[in-house]
């Protein structure tokens, strides 16, 4: 089937409310035009220079999303240009992207990445640290973020209630979060969970934005 195909029937099943990232990791500037042909607006990528690479070639009304492990030097790169960083999992890296959001007079919505896996190497917060990072007082004063939600990735298992009660575990927190006051730069709202594999479990499950890549592209070659 070709990109637009698949892009189509994804979306045919996807609740109207649920956004739809379009991971476009290792595709060609070619292969995301189908897709922005057949509609699609919300792509993402995992590394800093590719997705700014993609951004500098494509249509300007393109929102890029940074879904993967982000190193603090390339926050200047993205900056003037992301509109949500999905994989934020540390206070530090926070600090940066407020820095550097400052520089562009922006303010850039993150979402903190949860561990939710069993995996060891899946980056992360644990539950606990998610609430002690809203708690501090720096955090308190960054006013060029906005922490809008949360993000986890499940195991990679074909252990349907593994995944499931890992999504429940992260959707739980981020109830827990919502009846928290809202401030300046905390308003939950977005729950990214869910890729190609599981984003139907992840859809039952609270799933409010889902990241999928090789259901609509393929599999990538590395
Ligand atoms: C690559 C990637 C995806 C998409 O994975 P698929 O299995 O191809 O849908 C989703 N989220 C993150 C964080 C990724 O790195």
């Amino acid at each position: 089937m070709s990109i637009s195909e698949n892009l189509n029937k994804i979306k045919e099943t996807l609740p109207k409310e649920i956004t739809l990232v379009a991971v476009s990791k290792t595709k060609s500037v070619t292969e995301i035009m189908k897709a922005y042909e057949a509609g699609q607006r919300v792509f993402g990528e995992n590394k800093v220079q590719e997705m700014t690479e993609k951004w500098e070639q494509l249509s300007k009304d393109i929102q890029w999303h940074m879904i993967g492990h982000v190193q603090r030097n390339k926050v200047k790169y993205m900056a003037p240009f992301v509109s949500l960083i999905h994989g934020v999992d540390s206070l530090k890296l926070l600090k940066e992207i407020d820095k550097e959001a400052g520089k562009n007079n922006r303010i850039l919505s993150c979402l903190l990445q949860v561990h939710i896996a069993q995996e060891e190497t899946k980056f992360g917060f644990d539950t606990d640290e998610i609430t002690t990072i809203l708690e501090n007082e720096t955090f308190k004063t960054l006013q060029n973020i906005k922490v809008v939600g949360l993000m986890g990735m499940a195991t990679f298992t074909e252990d349907e209630k593994l995944i499931k009660k890992e999504f429940q575990n992260i959707k739980s927190l981020f109830d827990t979060l919502q009846l928290k006051p809202e401030t300046p730069n905390f308003k939950p709202e977005i729950l990214s969970i869910g890729m190609s594999g599981d984003y139907r479990i992840a859809i039952e499950n609270g799933s409010t934005m889902v990241r999928v890549g090789s259901a609509i592209f393929g599999e990538r070659n590395y």
